[in-house]
């Protein structure tokens, strides 16, 4: 038993200096991504039930340094530790504003309403002081409208005790930006105070979209019937399959994303995805 111990202490030791490894690995070349210009941001559209069409683009933030790509679970967290996600994070609001301005101006033409952008924000980028007046700034000098914007947040972000996020998301909302919470449904405080929330939007994250129509989904229908009792549209992620759409439209699910429409590509590619998911 004494000698299992050991192994397994060694082992551990092992696991954590790798871990140690890697962080310092991937630190050290994201502090040098954007100047590099390794970074680059993706699309995946968001779609209306039944029809298909598009409302919004996701932003999904890529990174290609020379060894390959590294997926964004394994640097976003780095980022976050590091404060990375300060310059990067403003790095990818400035790029994707600038896309979906161009974007809405291209397809103005058939789009009565246009098109939103959402962008990932973090809890770090959050917490900043000059948070809000960065956001504004960014859409004064790419001229995209405040209504075609919305933040997307986890709710990690209401699990501290920092007053000063509210007010930050009060004022953004006050703009006409809107926020949406992320991964609904998979933090602890969801339940119980979402009416206190300042939010327009969930997205309901793919771990409770039920793999066949067979399934349980009491609980889908619970998140459902929670938003809509707020009066919040809600996006089901990850939807893989027309089966999956189909059972999400039937239990009152209006917004729907994942790679049964589109899966996220560059902005050319978005295009593509308009052209053929919202023909004239
Ligand atoms: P997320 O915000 O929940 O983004 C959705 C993730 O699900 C994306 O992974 C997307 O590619 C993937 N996905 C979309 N449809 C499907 C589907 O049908 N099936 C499956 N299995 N997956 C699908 P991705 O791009 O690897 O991003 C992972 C996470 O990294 C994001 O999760 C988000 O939390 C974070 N992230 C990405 N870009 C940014 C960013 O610019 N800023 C911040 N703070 N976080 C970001
Ligand atoms: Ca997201
Ligand atoms: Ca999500
Ligand atoms: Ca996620």
């Amino acid at each position: 038993a004494k000698r299992g111990g050991r192994d397994r202490v060694s082992r551990y030791k092992a696991e954590l200096r790798i871990a140690r490894e890697a962080f310092t690995r991937i630190s050290a070349g994201l502090r040098h991504a954007v100047e590099r210009g390794e970074l680059a941001v993706h699309y995946q559209p968001v779609v209306e039930l039944p029809s298909g069409r598009v409302v919004a683009v996701e932003a999904l933030l890529r990174w290609t340094p020379a060894s390959g790509p590294v997926p964004p679970d394994e640097f976003i967290p780095v980022a976050e530790e590091t404060g990375l996600i300060l310059p990067i994070g403003a790095w990818v609001l400035e790029r994707a504003c600038r896309d979906a301005r161009a974007c809405r101006d291209a397809r103005a033409w058939y789009e009565r309403h246009g098109t939103s952008v959402t962008v990932n924000v973090s809890v770090r980028q959050l917490a900043e002081p000059g948070f809000a007046d960065e956001v504004l700034a960014v859409l004064e000098c790419t001229g995209l409208p405040a209504d075609a914007l919305v933040l997307e947040i986890t709710e990690s972000v209401f699990a501290g005790d920092a007053d000063a996020l509210p007010v930050a998301l009060d004022r953004l909302r006050g703009h006409g930006i809107r926020i949406a919470i992320d991964d609904f449904g998979t933090g602890y405080s969801s339940l119980s105070y979402l009416h206190q929330l300042p939010v327009d939007i969930l997205k309901i994250d793919r771990s409770f979209v039920p793999a066949e129509p067979g399934g349980d989904h009491s609980f889908t229908l619970a998140v459902l019937q929670l938003g809509s009792s707020r009066s919040l549209p809600a996006i089901a992620e990850g939807i893989e399959t027309a089966e999956q759409a189909e059972l999400l439209h039937a239990l009152g699910c209006r917004l729907a994303q994942g790679y049964h429409f589109a899966k996220p590509g560059p902005a050319a590619q978005v295009e593509a995805a308009f052209a053929r998911l919202n023909p004239a």
